[in-house]
């Protein structure tokens, strides 16, 4: 049974599938792990674009919020004993073309996430600075790429959306430098993008309160910040629940002290165009109960409203042609860009029950090769665990005081370290 210790004994007279995993994000090694379980002899590679594991988990999730990171631990398990093969540095679609790792292994499993910022819907200025809540949380997180966000976001900020990942960029623009303590922030970006703490951050929220979808403990953190005054509009008497309840409590009058960020919330507003005025962004917004305009102000829009595919002409996003009767899609890649780490970890489950499934009907045969069937392809690339824990050593050695970890945000460097010892 899947999520047991229990292995599924293959068909007589087969052997146990080969199986390719594209993406190392908690979806693909949660569907390893699984897998990994049912045919313990089962020869499971997991294809990686970066030579760094664990997709958003590393790149994602707010570099102060460590315990929710601290999940990777069970997933290095699976690459240091459980047998599973890292390949990283291989992007399938650029390094090795979809059609070979189709015919190389017998299950193919493509959980590669949905990289990109979903763009406001709304006529704009070119001139307008807006950046996608995705890319500076990946720059706050030491993603090892270009055409991140890297200029100063300004003094006055708009947030677009109220969902956890705007909580995240809400709490990680208005906490003191001091309280990153334990984290692995990227202090060079986080100095760059937000020399000082923002004055004004305004949420605008299409929803009521009540209709709000973050979690009342990450309003919690916010609230509880130093230096953080809430204030809040278009909060409806009607309007109940746990954001409702937390932000009615917290809202203050405006207190005039330099050094503050005040977080505005405004319920009930919907996004019409984005503006340029004196060389700040303008979005102007039509509030829902009377249909009247709102115009706001600001240095930077920070866009959390969601994460599509990559752009259309990348070849190493998914097409609809990557498919097939042993191809499978998991994750955010299947569902869409919702749900948490947990969540990816039930529906792996499911999938793996259903590729188990089609394994004992038939449906599925063993008789690829696997890895072998791509190792030429790959000899000087891959970069494998131990070359990653390579790379993740030298991070832990110059961490700064205060800082679990300094990330390397070079890719060459990066594979300079993975290569070095050999
Ligand atoms: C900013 C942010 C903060 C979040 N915070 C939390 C949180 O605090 N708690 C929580 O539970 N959830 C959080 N989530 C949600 C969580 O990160 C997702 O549920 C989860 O990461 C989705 O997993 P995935 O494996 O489908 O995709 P991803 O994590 O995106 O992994 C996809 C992987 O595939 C790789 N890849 C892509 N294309 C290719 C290719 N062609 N070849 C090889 N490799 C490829 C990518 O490099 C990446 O490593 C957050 C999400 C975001 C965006």
């Amino acid at each position: 049974m899947v999520g047991t210790h229990t292995s599924q004994h293959v068909p007589p007279g087969s052997a146990s599938p080969t199986v390719a995993v594209v993406g190392s994000g908690p979806s693909g090694c949660y569907v390893a792990q699984f897998l990994s379980k049912t045919w313990p002899d089962s020869e499971i590679t997991v294809f990686e674009s970066l030579p760094a594991p664990y997709g958003l988990i590393r790149y994602g999730v707010a570099a102060d919020h460590q315990g929710t990171k601290g999940v990777v631990r069970q997933f290095d398990r699976l690459f240091t004993r459980g047998g599973i093969r890292f390949a990283g540095n291989v992007t399938v679609g650029r390094d090795i073309d979809f059609a070979r790792l189709a015919d190389s292994f017998d299950i193919v499993v493509l959980a590669t996430g949905l990289p990109g910022d979903r763009e406001l819907d709304v006529p704009r200025d070119p001139r307008a600075r807006v950046v996608g809540a995705g890319a500076l949380l990946r720059a706050l997180n030491g993603f090892p790429h270009h055409g991140l966000p890297r200029t100063p976001l300004g003094s006055r900020v708009l947030v677009i959306g109220m969902g956890n990942v705007a909580l995240d960029v809400l709490r990680l623009l208005s906490k003191d430098t001091a309280d990153f303590t334990g984290s692995d922030i990227d202090d060079e970006m986080l100095t760059q993008l937000r020399p000082e703490r923002p004055a004004t951050l305004d949420v605008i929220a299409r929803s009521g309160a009540s209709q709000a979808k973050c979690d009342a403990a990450m309003l919690r953190e916010l609230i509880a910040l130093d230096g953080v005054d809430i204030a809040v509009s278009g909060l409806d008497e009607k309007d109940s629940g746990p954001v409702a309840d937390l932000l009615r409590a917290a809202a203050v009058p405006a207190r005039d002290e330099p050094g503050r960020t005040r977080v505005t919330f405004h319920f009930g507003l919907v996004p019409e165009s984005l503006t340029t005025c004196h060389g700040r962004t303008v979005l102007t917004a039509r509030r829902r109960d009377d249909g009247g305009s709102a115009e706001f102000a600001a240095d930077t829009v920070v866009t959390a409203i969601g994460f599509t595919h990559g752009a259309a002409h990348d070849d190493c996003c998914p097409g609809p042609d990557w498919t097939g009767d042993h191809v499978y899609r998991a994750g955010w890649l299947s569902r869409g860009a919702q749900g948490t780490i947990a969540e990816n970890r039930k529906h792996a489950q499911s999938l793996v029950r259903s590729i188990v499934d089609d394994f004992a009907a038939g449906r599925i045969t063993a008789d690829r090769p696997g890895f072998a069937g791509v190792a030429d392809l790959l000899a000087h690339r891959v970069v494998g665990f131990g070359d990653w824990q390579r790379i993740e050593a030298a991070e832990h050695r110059s961490a700064r005081p205060g800082r679990c970890r300094r990330k390397i945000t070079d890719l060459d460097q990066m594979l300079a370290l993975a290569t070095g010892a050999r």
